[in-house]
């Protein structure tokens, strides 16, 4: 066991969108007895604890009180699964989501080969039920293990327990800042199946001209390439991919905004509630490639704020303050409420939740 807790540092280098913050405490641990020492240290010293992975869904609006747990555990392990022709395999918290995509793929392990590329750990994804391109993880969550923060109690979640749903999870709501997430594990088929239903999965295929069949490989590759082209690299732009979920509205709502907007692109859903993209709401408001100084919208993708470097680069009270300019003028115009899709810290007066209603 190797504890080492450091005071005042810069967690820039820590989050996708390189806001200047810093953490009163942090500790970058590989370890469970290091957590559970960490743990032990916080609630002897009263600290509060904020659990920290790729950094890649958080807005830090200024510095964090009390201890910052950096996670970096490594490794996986797998079984039989219970269902026919499929395996469990269960990843450590710190180990890289994208990097475990191609794992599972090297190992003929299928089913996450939708969701490569997504920036981040395993230990975030079922924070906010991770998803793209047809899939969420709640379509391959078995399980995971946690332990809780308040009293250093090791305990395991089901996928009912977690209660997911679009980009929300138990860990947002009832459970929220309570548990540090151990590991994950999930339920992959050893039979190589792919899920081409998303429509620019499709698009892509039919791009690609492919005429043999179709691999999850494959798919993984096109995902990749999707990706690539439509959202910026945060390592050149710092962003936190999509800022704000697309918005669910009563169908019959929906229905008013389409006789006004019938090109207005709209998924019913199954709870007579309709889907609406936020991209196209912020588009349709003329913010696609505004700047505001050093933080702006991207020019080809409406749902994305970056932090422009080049420009001296922002804060958090900056780019808050462009969300809440998109914010304002889409409900100014179609009477419909963004929310902010990443994690805010470090609001100096926390009663301002910037990220809902
Ligand atoms: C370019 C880009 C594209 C993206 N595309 C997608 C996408 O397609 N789909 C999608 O769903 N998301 C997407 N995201 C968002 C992000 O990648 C995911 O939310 C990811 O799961 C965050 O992982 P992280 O390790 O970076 O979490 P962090 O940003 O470090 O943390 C996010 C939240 O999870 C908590 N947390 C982190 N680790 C743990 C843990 N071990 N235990 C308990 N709580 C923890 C943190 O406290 C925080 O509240 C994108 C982000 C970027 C920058």
């Amino acid at each position: 066991m190797s504890l080492s807790i450091q005071q005042h540092i810069s967690l820039q280098p820590y989050n996708s969108l390189a806001l200047p913050a810093y953490a009163e405490y942090f500790c970058s641990l590989d370890g469970e007895e290091d957590l559970l020492a960490a743990l032990a240290y916080a609630r002897a010293h009263q600290l509060q604890v904020t659990a920290l992975g790729g950094g890649s869904n958080l807005v830090l609006a200024g510095d964090i009180a009390g201890l910052v747990i950096h996670l970096n555990t490594k490794g996986y392990s797998y079984c039989n699964g219970a269902e026919a022709d499929s395996v469990d395999v269960t990843f450590a918290a710190g180990e890289n989501w994208h990097q475990a995509v191609l794992t599972t793929l090297e190992q003929g392990w299928y089913g996450m080969e939708n969701l490569s590329l997504i920036p981040g750990n395993i230990g975030a994804a079922p924070i906010q039920n991770i998803g793209a391109y047809g899939v969420e993880l709640e379509d391959i969550f078995v399980s995971l293990r946690a332990v809780e923060i308040a009293s250093g109690k090791l305990c395991s979640f089901t996928k009912a327990d977690c209660q997911f749903a679009y980009r929300d999870s138990l860990f947002k709501n009832a459970a929220r800042d309570q548990y540090i997430i151990l590991d994950v594990t999930l339920r992959l088929s050893t039979k190589p199946q792919v899920n081409t239903r998303y429509p620019a999965l499709q698009q892509a295929i039919a791009d690609a001209q492919i005429s043999e069949p179709l691999t999850p490989e494959k798919v993984s590759e096109l995902v990749c390439q999707i990706r690539r082209q439509k959202l910026p690299d945060p390592t050149i732009t710092p962003n936190a991919g999509s800022f704000f979920k697309n918005p669910l509205v009563e169908s019959a709502a929906a229905e008013q905004l389409l006789e006004r907007y019938p090109q207005m692109p709209n998924f019913p859903q199954p709870d007579k509630q309709t889907k609406i993209p936020a991209a196209w709401l912020i588009d349709q408001c003329g913010f696609k490639g505004i700047t505001r100084g050093p933080v702006g919208v991207h020019k080809h993708q409406a749902l994305v704020l970056v932090n422009n470097l080049r420009e001296g680069g922002a804060n958090g009270e900056q780019l808050l303050a462009l969300a809440e300019e998109l914010r304002d003028g889409v409900w100014k115009r179609f009477s419909i409420r963004l929310e902010i899709e990443p994690r805010v810290y470090g609001l100096v007066d926390q009663s301002k939740d910037r990220s809902g209603i």
